[in-house]
């Protein structure tokens, strides 16, 4: 089978002829269709040190996809051959007290899909048929490739009540603007979302109704007296993994406000510590999504008008992946979706 495949420890993925997956007793094997090009995608493709430290080489990369069960294992009766799908990409193990007691996403022994086992950027893809979400008929394949970023966006969103609330979301790549239309959905008043890129401002205004902040031009502050804001915002979503923008956010929140953090720093960085204590923020880390109550949500929601469509602006043959990762690279895109 054709597969992108990470075969040396230096920058790069190689698209190369690979054995089809063998499947055990509880697995499924999916033919993939349709896949989501991830910033974890590229960090694996640049090397980092994040990507040297963490992933095996060689590996098949690739964990946000939709295709169709082809295959089920002697033990599965929960999946049909011909079922459309997606799955969770976190592959968990039933030891550890969460993972029995359902919390499954506090696993500790959890593995990632084209990051620590073989992932889905190839033909065929094998999962365990704990981790198939089956997809609605009404969810195409190419929605159906990117709800593993829309569930990063859609547990860090209703991690706390937005109804009514002024939120103020950092970075609008692909997940902060998912997140800024599940903030829209879920009835948030002001939607403010900061970037630096242009380009990416402009697409959030074009999938929702939300304020977009270039704040390398405009100051905050400014942005909050005309929006008749007097004390802060009271929800932040911090989706950029700058700590200037993690900082700008603790600004600019009310007294008690509330926070998620999904953005990764590409370093350890300081934080002031007395913002958080005498404001009385809540910080919550968020890591992937709920098993599977986020999966229900964001299939349910939609269902019920959630639109992230027109985030998706590039569509490639899966060949083209060079031109995925280059326009990934220059930040001048939403999702990238790839065709196997
Ligand atoms: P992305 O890199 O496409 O988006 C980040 C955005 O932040 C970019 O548009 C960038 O221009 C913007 N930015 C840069 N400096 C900024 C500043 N000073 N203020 C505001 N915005 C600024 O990433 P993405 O795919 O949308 O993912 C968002 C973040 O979440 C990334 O850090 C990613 O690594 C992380 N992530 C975390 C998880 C998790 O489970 N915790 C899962 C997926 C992704
Ligand atoms: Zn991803």
């Amino acid at each position: 089978m054709r597969a992108l495949v990470k075969q040396k420890a230096e920058p790069g993925l190689w698209l190369s002829d690979e054995p089809k997956p063998e499947i055990g007793p509880k697995d499924v094997l999916i033919r993939v269709r349709r896949t989501g090009v991830c910033g974890t995608d590229l960090h694996i493709y640049n090397w980092d040190d994040w990507a040297s430290k963490t992933v095996p080489v060689p590996m098949i990369v690739g964990h946000e996809y939709a295709g169709e069960v082809v295959e089920t294992g002697a033990a599965v009766d929960t999946v049909k051959v011909g079922q459309r799908v997606s799955g969770e990409g976190h592959v968990i193990g039933m030891h550890s007290r969460a993972a029995r007691a359902g919390r499954f996403h506090l696993d500790p022994e959890t593995q990632g899909v084209g990051v620590n086992i073989p992932g889905a950027f190839a033909e065929y893809v094998r999962i365990p048929a704990f981790n198939v979400v089956a997809l609605p008929d009404d969810i195409d394949d190419e929605i159906g490739a990117v709800l593993d970023p829309l569930g990063n966006a859609v547990h860090t969103a209703l991690s706390f009540d937005m109804v009514g609330e002024d939120v103020l979301i950092t970075g609008a790549g692909p997940i902060g603007i998912m997140s800024a239309a599940v903030a829209r959905h879920v009835g948030a008043r002001h939607i403010v979302i900061t970037d630096i890129n242009p380009t990416r401002l402009k697409l959030a205004a074009e999938v929702t109704s939300v304020v977009p902040v270039n704040t390398a031009e405009e100051d905050l502050h400014d942005v909050m007296a005309k929006l008749g804001m007097r004390e802060g915002f009271d929800v932040g979503l911090e989706m950029s993994g700058i700590p200037a923008a993690l900082d700008q956010m603790l600004d600019h929140m009310v007294v008690g406000g509330r926070i998620a953090i999904l953005g990764i720093p590409s370093k350890p960085a300081p934080l002031d510590l007395n913002k958080i204590i005498f404001r009385q923020f809540t910080v919550k880390g968020i890591y992937g999504r709920e098993m599977f109550e986020t999966w229900h949500k964001m299939l349910a929601m939609l269902q019920s008008g959630l639109d992230i469509r027109k985030v998706i602006t590039h569509r490639l043959p899966a060949a083209e992946f060079e031109t995925a990762f280059q326009v990934m690279r220059a930040g001048e895109c939403g999702k990238v979706v790839l065709e196997w």
